[in-house]
């Protein structure tokens, strides 16, 4: 493996228009993207997958050249770092931009990394025992490779500290919270922020004066409310496993289920975790798939199952989106984003009719063109509920949060 790195920049003005380089890290994958912050432009993208095993895999692309595969056997996150940077040669880097899952209650926006904010996302281990650890990895990785950088950390759930004690507490006993922190976090609050901000714009407004349902629909989802810019509520609680049906996970559930399949079946509470987590959902239902192009598919065939999941699925958001409302006074828009989301017209058009409570009246056309032709606008001008389409673009978000800390 070459040992070039791409030439750094010393701390300087300079750094302003320096490109940041975004990490996403998993336990065995490592996303990046380097963005051009003046420009606002991707200069290259890619993800090391399999990391930890024989089959590690490099996937590079610089924009406008094709994308290319490069095998990285037994890479770990630090080889995979090393590898991501010969493929970007001599690209100068003036920071780096780190998504972490969970800050806990210790973090309500983005932070330069430094010694206590480890200790900090150490100490959320135990929230996000399967992300933290992760995204730890990925910015040891690359903290070991820029050590002069600032390093910044983005948060899934800062977005979300701003919901109230009625939104974010459980009723359960108290003591659960003070002692062990056991509330609703909410998640992709940097998605949320995002699109709740481009909405504001589009509509013309700041987004301090606008009240937003937004709905982040990707394999993971959930919905959350914004009120001028701040979140007050979201479907997703202590973990990403609350609220709307999603790709593999069941949402909201009876607690009660554990108990009675750990009797009925003598699964073991890992074991009903996991099919939560993994085997539920979209996947669930259908028996098919968890990925919502398969599911249309399937369903314009004719397969019952497949319509059921796209039912249970929209049927679920509706209701998740109605709840939400209780945290505003008004619904200036419902925003749509992520993969679902911008992409699914037959989604969107069913979860409206699903809140015909709200008198939306969709504009058919504008829904196919998934709003690209109209501000992201979706209804018709008399609609009692506007709906836009917002794509979501969570690396940029990371990446003007990384730039603020250039200079
Ligand atoms: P992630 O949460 O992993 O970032 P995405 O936001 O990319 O995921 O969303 C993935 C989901 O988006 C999948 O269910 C996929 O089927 C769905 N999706 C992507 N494109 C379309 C499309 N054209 N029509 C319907 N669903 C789509």
């Amino acid at each position: 493996m070459q040992s070039t790195s791409p030439s750094t920049e010393s701390a300087g003005s300079s750094r302003a228009h320096a490109a940041v380089l975004v990490i996403n890290s998993g336990s065995s994958s490592l996303k990046f993207s380097l963005i051009d912050t003046a420009t606002e432009t991707v200069l290259a993208q890619g993800l090391a997958e399999n990391l930890g095993g024989a089959t590690a895999l490099l996937h590079f692309s610089r924009t406008g050249e094709a994308k290319t595969s490069h095998p990285i056997p037994g890479a770990g996150h630090s080889q995979a770092m090393a590898a991501v940077l010969d493929h970007l040669g001599g690209i100068r880097i003036g920071a780096v931009g780190h998504r972490v899952v969970h800050g806990g209650e210790a973090f309500s926006g983005s932070v330069l990394i430094d010694e206590p904010t480890l200790a900090a996302i150490r100490q959320c281990v135990p929230l996000a025992p399967l992300h933290n650890p992760a995204n730890l990895a990925g910015i040891s990785a690359a903290v070991e490779r820029f050590p002069d950088l600032p390093h910044v950390a983005v948060f899934d759930t800062a977005f979300h500290q701003t919901m109230p004690p009625k939104a974010f507490l459980y009723a359960i006993p108290h003591d659960l919270y003070d002692t062990h922190k056991v509330r609703r976090y909410g998640f992709h609050g940097t998605s949320h922020r995002f699109v709740s901000a481009e909405a504001a714009r589009l509509l013309g407004r700041a987004p301090e004066e606008v009240q937003l349902l937004t709905a982040h629909l990707g394999n993971g989802c959930s919905a959350c409310a914004v009120k001028n810019g701040r979140s007050v509520d979201t479907s997703m609680g202590f973990t990403p496993l609350e609220g709307l049906v999603m790709g593999t996970r069941s949402g909201d559930i009876d607690p009660n289920l554990h108990e009675f399949l750990a009797h009925t079946l003598g699964k073991s509470l890992v074991e009903i975790t996991a099919m939560l987590n993994r085997q539920s959902g979209l996947l669930g239902i259908s028996g098919i798939s968890n990925d919502m192009r398969t599911l249309a598919a399937a369903a314009a065939d004719g397969n019952d199952r497949a319509q059921l999941a796209i039912e249970v699925f929209c049927y679920r958001l509706a209701k998740g989106l109605l709840a939400l409302a209780a945290g505003l006074d008004r619904i200036d828009a419902l925003v749509f984003t992520g993969g679902i989301g911008e992409h699914s017209a037959a989604v969107r058009a069913l979860t409206l009719a699903h809140l015909g409570v709200l008198r939306p009246a969709l504009d058919e056309s504008l829904n196919a063109a998934h709003g690209r032709a109209s501000d992201g606008r979706i209804t018709a001008p008399h609609s009692g509920l506007l709906a836009l389409v917002v794509p979501t673009n969570e690396e940029l978000v990371i990446a003007r949060e990384a730039a603020r800390f250039l200079s």
